[in-house]
């Protein structure tokens, strides 16, 4: 079999719109199938690190995703009661130790970014109303079933549609689903709305015993962006987009130093919500015939480590990558898991233990935990990561576009 003609996606997130540009830019034909009726992130910020940021400049976004975002500033981690200031990062060193800034945008303008070049690459890729229901694959295709009744037939299928995923169901079954007895609650409140000892420094964490309190700001400082995760034991439903009242939030964090609790209680109403966090252990395998898993779907994690959407965007590239090199979709497989699966599922499970770092603290004594630029996590690059060797001389692929050929001379400048 030569290389795929057709490949479709399911999930319109960040993981599967990265994926549809990079194989876009490799020379491929991308169907993308979104549940929604309209390609609609949550109002909330998303954290993007060098690591990630390496793709989205090669793909050509970044510097869009950069501009929107404005510069990230010092990272300070305080106190949960006293606001004390228990470290500082500066974090204005990155594009010289690793290669590309730090970033932090809202996520509809970063979902806004990828849509538009994948759209400006293929106007008629992207299928909105198509919630996937359950695929059939042969040694010739699989065919992809939606509950509006309707089927479409590829090559191969790549499974983008997030941690409760229907086609990592479908694929290697339903595994066990965990209640974390974590909930989180996030929010964007306009900059006007923040107390002034908080806007002093905006990029901040507040860790406390078993809950911790995020905030920074998005778009040049006009909005500021609060995340909190905290454990609770009363089961909480999963999904981003549970309303939630400022009351429930304070109850959790009344011991909470006094400015930040003023920034909770200047959350305008309606624009709060909470969720339950899930866990799921790490796959063993990323693929399966002619399906592959990314992103979300392939390696759900929890938040404290803040990359999920990086290792989706880094899961991207390197599978775009995959099938720029590879001489069939079997080959593009085994090079994209061996390349991602020990990096994602070790990040995975990084993130589970990292909660009981930063909400460890103890009245008395803090430890912020190990920064994450420390634990090396920053100095990936998905755009140049080795690939193994491929086994057999690489076919030239049906379809190998000139972009093809760019891509491949562009990579090897890098
Ligand atoms: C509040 C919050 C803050 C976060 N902050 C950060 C951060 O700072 N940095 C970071 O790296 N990560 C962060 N994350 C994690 C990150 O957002 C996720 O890891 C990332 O969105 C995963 O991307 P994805 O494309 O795999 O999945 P998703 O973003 O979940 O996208 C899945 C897509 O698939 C669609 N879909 C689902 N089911 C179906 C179906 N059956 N058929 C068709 N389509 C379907 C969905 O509608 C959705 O569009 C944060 C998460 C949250 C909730």
């Amino acid at each position: 079999m030569d290389h795929p003609a057709r490949i479709s996606i399911v999930g319109g997130g960040i993981g599967g719109l990265t994926a549809a540009l990079a194989l876009q830019y490799f020379g491929y034909r991308v169907s993308v199938f979104e549940q929604a009726r309209e390609l609609r992130e949550i109002g909330a910020g998303v954290a993007i690190s060098p690591n990630a940021m390496h793709a989205l400049n090669f793909l050509g976004v970044g510097e869009r995703v950069a501009a929107q975002g404005g510069p990230a500033g010092p990272y300070v981690t305080r106190h949960f009661q006293t606001g004390e200031v228990l470290r500082i990062r500066v974090g204005n060193d990155y594009v010289e130790r690793f290669g590309a800034a730090y970033h932090q945008v809202h996520r509809v303008d970063l979902q806004t970014a990828l849509a538009s070049t994948v759209r400006r690459n293929d106007p008629d890729c992207v299928f909105l109303d198509h919630c996937f229901e359950a695929f059939t694959q042969d040694s010739e295709r699989v065919v992809a079933r939606f509950t509006n009744g309707k089927t479409f037939a590829s090559d191969v299928l790549i499974g983008c549609d997030g941690g409760a995923s229907k086609v990592r169901a479908h694929v290697f079954g339903d595994d066990l689903v965990n209640y974390t007895g974590q909930v989180a609650f996030r929010a964007l409140l306009p900059m006007t709305n923040v107390p002034p000892s908080i806007q002093e420094h905006p990029f901040a964490m507040f860790i406390g015993p078993n809950r911790f309190l995020l905030h920074y700001p998005l778009r040049h400082r006009t909005i500021m962006n609060v995340i909190a995760v905290g454990r609770e034991p009363a089961w909480q439903e999963e999904g981003w987009r549970i309303p939630a009242t400022v009351e429930e939030f304070t109850n959790l964090y009344s011991d909470l130093y006094p400015a930040a609790l003023q920034l909770i209680r200047a959350i305008p109403p309606g624009t709060l919500f909470k969720w339950g966090l899930r866990d799921r252990e790490p796959l063993q395998q990323y693929c399966k015939g002619r399906v592959v898993m990314l992103g979300d779907a392939a390696h759900p994690m929890t938040p404290f480590l803040g990359q999920g959407a990086c290792m989706a965007i880094e899961d991207a590239m390197v599978l775009g990558r995959a099938f720029g090199t590879a001489g069939t979709f079997q080959e593009a497989f085994s090079l994209y898991e061996s390349a991602r699966k020990e990096r994602a599922n070790g990040v995975q499970l990084a993130s589970r233990r990292q909660a009981d770092e930063i909400q460890g603290v103890t009245a008395r004594g803090a430890n912020p935990g190990a920064d994450p630029v420390d634990r090396g996590l920053y100095s990936y690059n998905p755009v140049t990561v080795p690939l193994a060797v491929s086994p057999r001389v690489p076919a030239l692929p049906r379809g190998y576009s000139r972009s093809c050929q760019i891509a491949k001379s562009k990579l090897g400048d890098r």
